[in-house]
């Protein structure tokens, strides 16, 4: 259901183009690429997994394989996953195209939109969550029957409807927090199978060496007033705010250490020299320990930060140091664990303490997050002064942390107790936003051949489409169109999704698949007659657009659904800004 075959940080990614997908499908039907492209374009299908439903309920065959199962089926998957090599691509067609062949009714639809990662269910990793913790709270596993095969009672009839409902709490929680903790699906049903429930899933799923923890996230503050009404009467921290890369280091042992991105993907191949760093700076009782950093660009000879941009033109894949053209510094701010204890309950306060500890800094390679402690009664003059220094070092600003009052490691949360004051909020510009294009429009003069402009959007989880919300022909230079174009040469749709939300009026001339996630600043927010986020939210049958947007960058570490008007930090910043406009 959540249409992948493996945890974001093992090798999950199925790679099948839909050319391979579109050769398969021809062989298995016995049709033409043109009737397929005929099939979408008239109308008579959404998408491939239409195509393929249709052509095969139309097709008559003398024998019929075994029936597909999910195990096979999920056999199948994982092998596309990890298949590599000279012929690896007519290998994992002729894999499709033996699903295709033994799938009965719907089976073939959904085969072809899971090998495209669209399933199209409408269903999120946090409502999945939901329904496993239910799934086990009404089905409750007794002793093994003399058959060996566990007897499932419906839980309903077992406890009264208050206990019932407590127990749904209890489990939804700790499901949750398990998968934040541990985010495999695997170990987590396997803890449940074993009959865990609220009071001791954790005790099986809980931070682990190897495994990368949803990060930590924190609200967008707009400017010391509101900083004050939050943390005033709290101890609290100020640390200078890298614009980096986020790097959680697993050190599992001295010659086993992983860098993961915010995304949970392995980045060790990327960082060779950043893991030399982290082996040399360990204090020698440390074995093992989990570390929270970003990950900056540096200027060996200058001893300056660089800009984000110089970090991304570094290479992803089997980085040899020698090669290495652009040094990075990590500046750690955090630990959740250290010699197999987690430290993920203990206040920052203590967490840094132990940090300071782990390792010792050794000049442009690894380091600590600059900071300075404030004292419960804010005095806005010192963070202010704090800022500037931070601006200064070339940080986008604070990251406000509690220290000892709810200052819990808490995973995968945007947390209130830890803000973040940028600069950008304070100038009265608004912070920078994550959108996701969905369309282009094909350039003019000087960018005939290109796209001039496209059409942006934000996700919905609500209403699961995605809503646009401007259209940027701005911040491209010469080099990012091209880049942009070839990209979206294979990224082309015939027709738009079922969930975009487009007005008439935005009508692209080309429409894109939304798989990626590009940063943008924007000046303002206005309510729009022809952009349909946040639609109805200020003003009837309108929308909340974006004035003078300008496109800053791609954002690799971020899923498109993470993009979110209403769910994210910048729907915070956004809504706020849109309400008071
Ligand atoms: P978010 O990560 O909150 O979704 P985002 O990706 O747009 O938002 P920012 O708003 O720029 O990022 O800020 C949060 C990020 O700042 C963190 O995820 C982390 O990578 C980075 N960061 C830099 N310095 C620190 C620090 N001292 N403490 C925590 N995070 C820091």
């Amino acid at each position: 259901m959540v249409n992948k075959v493996a945890p974001d940080y093992e090798e999950s990614e199925l790679g099948v183009g839909d050319s391979t997908l579109v050769r398969a499908m021809c062989e298995t039907f016995g049709r033409s690429e043109a009737t397929i492209k005929q099939s979408l374009a008239n109308g008579e299908a959404k998408d491939l997994g239409e195509v393929a439903l249709l052509s095969r309920v139309a097709q008559k065959m003398l024998m019929m394989p075994p029936k597909l199962t999910i195990e096979k089926v999920f056999a199948d998957m994982k092998a596309l996953a990890t298949a590599s090599g000279k012929d690896s691509q007519k290998a994992k067609k002729e894999r499709i195209q033996k699903m295709m062949v033994a799938s009965r009714g719907a089976e073939a639809k959904y085969i072809v939109r899971m090998l495209q990662a669209k399933l199209r269910i409408g269903i999120q990793i946090p409502t999945l969550l939901q329904a496993l913790a239910y799934a086990f709270v009404l089905t409750v596993p007794s002793q093994k029957g003399s058959s060996g095969v566990p007897d499932r009672r419906r839980g309903q009839g077992k406890f009264s409807a208050g206990d019932l409902e407590a127990r749904m709490v209890s489990m939804e929680g700790a499901v949750k927090q398990a998968f934040c903790e541990q985010p495999n699906f695997d170990m987590v049903i396997a803890a449940l199978m074993q009959g865990r429930d609220g009071s001791n899933l954790h005790e099986a799923c809980h931070i682990s060496l190897g495994i990368p923890v949803k990060p930590m996230l924190a609200k967008p503050s707009k400017g010391l007033g509101e900083v004050g009404e939050r943390l005033s009467g709290k101890r609290f921290t100020g640390e200078w705010k890298y614009d980096g890369e986020r790097a959680q280091v697993h050190v599992i042992s001295r010659d086993k250490i992983f860098i993961y991105s915010r995304n949970s993907e392995n980045m060790t191949e990327k960082y060779p020299d950043a893991i030399e760093a982290v082996k040399e700076s360990l204090s020698e009782d440390v074995e093992s320990c989990i570390i929270d950093a970003e990950m900056v660009a540096w200027d060996q000879e200058k001893k300056v930060i660089l800009p984000f941009q110089a970090l991304s033109t570094r290479g992803r894949k089997n980085i040899k140091i020698e090669d290495i053209k652009v040094n990075v510094c990590l500046f750690a701010f955090d630990c959740m664990l250290c010699n197999g204890v987690p430290l993920v309950k203990e206040t920052l306060e203590a967490r840094r303490e132990k940090l300071w500890k782990m390792m010792k800094p050794i000049e442009g390679k690894v380091t600590f997050a600059v900071y300075r402690n404030f004292d419960d009664e804010l005095k806005e003059e010192e963070v202010q002064e704090f800022l500037d220094e931070s601006i200064a070092g070339s940080c986008e600003g604070l990251m406000l942390k509690t220290l000892t009052e709810n200052a819990t490691y808490e995973p995968s949360k945007r947390s209130l107790n830890w803000l973040k004051l940028k600069k950008d909020y304070i100038d009265g510009l608004g912070d920078s936003l994550d959108v996701v294009p969905i369309g282009a429009f094909y350039g003019k003069g000087r960018r005939t051949g290109a796209y001039g402009a496209f059409l942006l959007a934000v996700w919905d989880p609500e209403n699961e489409e995605y809503q646009t919300v401007c259209k940027a022909g701005t911040g491209f230079s010469d080099e990012d169109l091209v880049t942009h174009y070839k990209f979206f040469e294979s990224h082309k749709l015939e027709k738009p999704e079922a969930n975009y939300n487009v007005t008439d009026k935005m009508k692209p001339d080309v429409w894109l698949e939304a798989c990626q996630v590009w940063e943008i600043k924007a000046a303002d927010l206005s309510i729009s007659p022809v952009h349909t986020s946040a639609m109805g939210v200020k003003a009837d049958g309108k929308g909340i657009g974006l004035r003078f947007p300008r496109f800053l960058r791609i954002r690799d570490d971020k899923q498109p659904e993470a993009c979110g008007m209403l769910s994210c930090s910048q729907s915070a910043s956004c809504l706020s800004l849109a309400a008071s406009n």
